[in-house]
């Protein structure tokens, strides 16, 4: 019988953990505070948004919530990211994707402060993963070492396989499972033989955006599976892999729901009383 891996349950654990360093900087009046930039009314964009917002008053976390309008420029929201950048106050910001078409992302991302950076986005949070530097890392790809770290699942000399390669979470999970000593594929639509190079994976981490599309051709018998994709189809949420396969070949996996979204927000708030003891020291 494969183990699931709850996400819930070890999202509870890492808040239940930030919840006394919470109350420690507030005590010396170093409260942690989240700003969030929340654009247009982007039904997906306002359930991740009021998720985080929840998350932060579980543990303690100040939060506030900045809603410029639609039509917003990219040189007023650089203006916004600046204000928040000089703002003592706050200590993490994060600018909720996607941004309206008119906005130039990568200059508005880039111009986040990098130590108030918690989504671990920036160039130089960047560069420091890559080095092996202490910095903020992408919330999803940490949420998913601290998800195998709690599951105690051996990483390292096993063969990881990364099936996506974007900045958010492909390729940072790949650099933080190769830091873990794991031996790294990384696959991506030009791949030319998926399931071959799936099937060597002791851990098989699917971060495509396309539903369902690993299957048992894909999964090693006793593999670990870790379904990072968040699909909708006819109103329901699914993963990248199909349940049924993973269930039935793999020693543990992450269900879709319940598995490595809950940890993204953790991590994110990890993140955020990570960026305030920083700052404080
Ligand atoms: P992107 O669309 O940015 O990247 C998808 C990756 O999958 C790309 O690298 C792409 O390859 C690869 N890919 C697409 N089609 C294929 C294919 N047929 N064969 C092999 N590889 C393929 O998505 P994200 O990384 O942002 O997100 C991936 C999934 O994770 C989504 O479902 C998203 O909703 C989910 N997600 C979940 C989070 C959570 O908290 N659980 C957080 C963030 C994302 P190429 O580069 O060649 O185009």
């Amino acid at each position: 019988m494969a183990t699931i891996l709850d996400g819930k349950m070890i999202r509870d654990q890492i808040l239940a953990e930030l919840t006394p360093r919470v109350a420690a900087l507030a005590a010396i009046g170093a409260a942690p505070e989240l700003a969030v930039v929340l654009i247009g009314n982007n039904p997906a964009s306002e359930v991740y948004v009021r998720n985080k917002i929840a998350a932060c008053e579980k543990v303690g976390i100040r939060s506030r919530k900045l809603t410029p309008a639609a039509t917003v420029t990219t040189e007023e929201l650089l203006a916004i990211i600046g204000q928040l950048n000089a703002d003592p106050a706050v200590n993490g910001i994060l600018v909720q994707l996607p941004l309206p078409p008119q906005v130039d992302s990568g200059l508005v991302l880039d111009a986040i402060a990098p130590e108030k950076d918690v989504d671990g986005f920036h160039p130089v949070n960047s560069g420091k993963l890559l080095a092996g530097a202490p910095g903020l890392r992408p919330c999803t790809p940490s949420g998913v070492m601290e998800l195998l770290r709690r599951y105690e699942i051996p990483i390292a000399g096993r063969r990881a396989v990364v099936v996506g390669r974007s900045d958010i979470v492909g390729k940072p999970m790949a650099i933080l499972l190769l830091a873990a000593n794991a031996t790294v594929t990384i696959c991506h639509s030009r791949t030319f033989n998926l399931a071959e190079e799936c099937e060597r994976a002791d851990i098989l981490v699917a971060a495509i955006g396309r539903a369902e599309m690993l299957g048992e051709e894909h999964i090693a018998r006793g593999a670990v599976v870790i379904d990072v994709g968040m699909n909708r189809v006819d109103g329901r949420l699914t993963g990248d892999v199909e349940p049924e396969a993973m269930a039935r070949l793999s020693s543990a996996y992450t269900p879709v729901p319940g598995g490595v979204g809950p940890l993204t927000i953790a991590m994110l708030m990890s993140n955020t009383v990570q960026a305030a003891e920083g700052r404080h020291k």
